[in-house]
């Protein structure tokens, strides 16, 4: 009886992987005509300081809607694409798309707002990185501070050998460089003094708890601790209710995002919200 079971458990296990496996190559075979099939476009997070709920920036987010699979979330297709390689191609769309963005809303008069891009650690492989950065710069005719680059602590893992260099002349063009997900990964508090970074964002696996949670409130006392003594911006994620913004303002983190403020918006109405006035915003 129980060998039965367990032989028809077997079954059902290798048919589930084989589905997976499936699933798999399916995304995979999509992700790769993705670009030219122009199923990619960004959305644009504000992140506001948080006491006066000012937009200053935005974070651009990529979002697949695919003929073949419908809309996917990055968080399911972006680790295909680092694995496939075809992440690089995507992410020199997602810099090409953002930087196109900023100039295009300068052109209409909004001034210059800077966008943070999410890159990949396998953008950082071979040395070129910085070298397309200063050729769209200079196509779009913008400043290196109107783009930032937020990378995570995989990037220092890999730890090619190129990565302090390629950081580097990323920060000579003026860009604004920011560990993402903080306090997620395994950062040796080591680099933090050797990158040349500006700031970090408090992942929202923390954010989330506070200010309830004695341990998530214990980490981002920690992580504001760690920012303030080096002298590094921080953007706290996933700020969704008042409680948090009030907790981490009172902690001296001066910037957020979050569904508190708003969640990612198509370019138009990020451009709407920004010219709202303050006293209609919470
Ligand atoms: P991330 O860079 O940490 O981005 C924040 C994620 O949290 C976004 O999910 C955002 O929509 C979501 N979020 C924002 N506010 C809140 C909130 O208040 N509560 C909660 N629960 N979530 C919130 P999204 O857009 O699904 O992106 C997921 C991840 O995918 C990103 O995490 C980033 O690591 C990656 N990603 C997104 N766009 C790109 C891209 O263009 N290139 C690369 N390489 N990765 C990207
Ligand atoms: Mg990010
Ligand atoms: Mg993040
Ligand atoms: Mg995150």
């Amino acid at each position: 009886e129980s060998k039965h079971r367990a032989r028809n458990g077997w079954q059902h296990f290798t048919s589930e992987l084989a589905q997976q496996q499936q699933d798999r190559l399916h995304i995979e075979t999509q992700l790769r005509r993705a670009v030219d099939n122009e199923e990619f476009r960004l959305v644009y997070q504000p992140q506001v300081d948080l006491k006066h709920g000012r937009v200053i920036a935005a974070e651009a987010l990529i979002r697949w809607q695919s003929r073949q699979l419908g809309e996917l979330r990055p968080d399911v297709f972006i680790n295909h694409a680092e694995n496939t390689g075809d992440i690089v191609r995507i992410g020199s769309w997602v810099l090409r798309e953002a930087c196109r963005q900023i100039a295009q809303w300068r052109d209409a008069g909004m001034g210059l707002v800077r966008v943070a891009v999410n890159v990949s650690y396998r953008q950082f492989a071979g040395d070129d990185l910085p070298k397309r950065v200063r050729a769209l710069l200079q196509e779009f005719n913008l400043p290196g501070s109107a783009l930032e680059l937020e990378f995570t602590e995989r990037v220092l893992i890999e730890d090619a050998p190129a990565t302090l260099r390629i950081f580097a002349d990323l920060r000579a063009l003026g860009i604004v460089l920011t560990i993402d997900d903080f306090g997620e990964g395994y950062s040796a508090l080591n680099y933090l003094r050797r990158l040349p970074i500006h700031g970090l964002k408090l992942s929202q696996l923390f954010t989330e708890g506070v200010p309830h949670n004695r341990s998530d409130v214990a980490v981002c006392k920690a992580v504001a601790a760690i920012a303030h003594s080096l002298g590094l911006g921080l953007v706290a994620e996933g700020v969704e209710s008042e409680a948090q913004r009030q907790f981490l303002l009172e902690l001296g983190v001066p910037v957020g995002q979050g569904f508190l403020f708003s969640p990612g918006l198509p370019a138009d109405d990020f451009a709407r919200r920004l010219a709202l006035p303050l006293a209609s915003m919470t």
